[in-house]
């Protein structure tokens, strides 16, 4: 089939890519020149683990190609998706202006049948939204339909190609054959298609997202109340995801969840709730536990100091708002180091992917330096914090830390380690939800 993707970021460029990559002829549209140039001379603009090797098969082979023109690029479309940014506006809900904007330059310019499938988050009722503004401005016949994604950053490539589930909304029985058969290729192994009408399809989006939230602060919850009771969450994590009906993914207590979607989709969901006059307690209790779980592990830090960080260094472990990515949008990493440097103190980072983000973030902000080496960020540091959980972390050097650093001081707001290796290895160690270690 001939597939365009408009949008080529974290979504498009896997969709496009992964498309090519099971034979059809893709051309991935952006309006972002920069990241044209340099995909077109074969440099991939994201981290992705497995991305890459078929990103450049897929251009050798010409199936996977780039433009900044949308009439070049959806001139012989079979399927146009849509993986355009949906960020949230000041009131919680999404923007939808990128989207309608296409829509509305799709109206002028499609010549043929054509299926739009909308792959961005977006509230319910945007499908409709699309084909009322294309409808207006054009005389083709079209579908337009929901397919959301439910890819992870870090595990993109293996959960497109191998997905739990593929949700499609729409009654159009043309755009659901075309849909069966494009998506052939990666329900082999047994994933079903589920084709609902499309605001099912529009809102299962947020409230998967919403949901794996909810088990987030769920768990903050629970590791707040284990410090207080003396309990041990990671015990707790285990003894409760035994139980199937709960299954033990998505139970890691930390400093909050982060990235470009949960806290806009949780927002989102919540603005929608709203403007339907319901009340989603459940959201706003997830949103506001979220919010001052970000500032436990500085909490933790300052309390270690009685109440004065001025002038002390911390080294930072992990930027990005998990491990395997790049992306730091939203990541508490950045409102840690903000609180840091305004309670006076200096940060030395070091992530493995996220570090180039982090610095065009901050430009010209004070008190921060950038290390490409773990243990050279720990020299002259008064304690290190740990914000992401990225395994080169997890089996580190300990006489090696405790070396470089001037106390041998630990904050871990990921629980990467054993209570007890902390306490064979002399750390004072805190983490989320366990006893301190070596506690003056
Ligand atoms: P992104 O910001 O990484 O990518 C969006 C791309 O769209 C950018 O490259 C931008 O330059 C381009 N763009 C903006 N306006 C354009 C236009 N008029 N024409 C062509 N290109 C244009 O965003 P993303 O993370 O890929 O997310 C896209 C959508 O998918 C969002 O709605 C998001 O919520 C949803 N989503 C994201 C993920 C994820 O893990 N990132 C997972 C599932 C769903």
């Amino acid at each position: 089939m001939r597939i365009s993707v408009i949008g080529t970021g974290y979504v498009g460029l896997v969709t496009g890519t992964c498309f090519a990559e099971s034979g059809n002829r893709v051309v991935c549209i952006d309006v972002d020149e920069d990241k044209l140039a340099n995909m077109r001379n074969g440099k991939i603009p994201i981290y992705e683990p497995d991305l890459e090797n078929i990103f450049l098969r897929n251009i050798k082979e010409k199936r996977l190609t780039f433009t900044n023109s949308l009439s070049e690029g959806i001139k012989e479309a079979d399927v146009i998706f849509l993986a355009l940014p949906t960020p949230p506006v000041e009131d919680g809900s999404a923007d939808l202006s990128y989207i309608l904007k296409v829509a509305s330059e799709l109206g002028e310019l499609l010549d043929h049948y054509t299926v739009i499938v909308n792959k961005s988050t977006v509230p319910v009722g945007t499908v409709e939204k699309v084909r009322a503004v294309i409808k207006e401005k054009s005389k083709i016949d079209f579908d337009v339909i929901s397919n959301p994604e439910f890819l992870r950053e870090g595990f993109a490539v293996i959960d497109f190609m191998n997905p739990d589930r593929i949700v499609i909304g729409t009654e159009s029985n043309n755009a659901k054959k075309i849909m069966e058969e494009l998506y052939d290729p990666f329900v082999k192994n047994g994933s079903q298609i589920f084709f609902m009408d499309e605001r099912s399809s529009e809102l299962t989006k947020y409230a998967a997202n919403s949901f794996l939230a909810t088990k987030i602060s769920f768990m903050n919850e629970i590791a707040n109340l284990s410090e207080l009771v003396g309990a041990n969450v990671d015990q707790i994590r285990l003894g409760i995801g035994a139980d199937e009906r709960i299954g033990n993914r998505f139970l890691y207590p930390g400093i909050g969840y982060g990235g470009s979607c949960f806290p806009k989709d949780v927002m989102a969901l919540n603005h929608i709730a709203g403007e339907n006059n319901y009340i989603f307690k459940i959201l706003e209790a997830v949103m506001s536990v979220n919010q001052i779980q970000k500032t436990k592990i500085v909490n933790k830090v300052t309390k270690y100091y009685n109440d004065n960080i001025e002038g002390k260094v911390f080294s930072i472990w992990g930027l990005a708002f998990k491990p395997d990515t790049d992306d730091i949008r939203e990541a508490p990493s950045l409102e840690i180091i903000k609180e840091l440097i305004g309670a006076g103190a200096k940060v030395r980072v070091y992530d493995p992917e996220a570090i180039k983000n982090v610095k065009t973030y901050f430009k010209d902000y004070q008190g921060i330096t950038y290390h490409n080496d773990a243990y050279e960020a720990l020299e002259k540091s008064d304690a290190l914090i740990i914000l992401t959980e990225w395994s080169v972390f997890r089996s580190p050097d300990f006489a090696k830390i405790k070396k470089n650093l001037n106390h041998p001081t630990i904050f871990d707001g990921r629980n990467l380690y054993e209570l007890k290796v902390m306490k064979t290895n002399d750390f004072y160690y805190e983490s989320i939800g366990r006893e301190i270690v070596n506690s003056l």
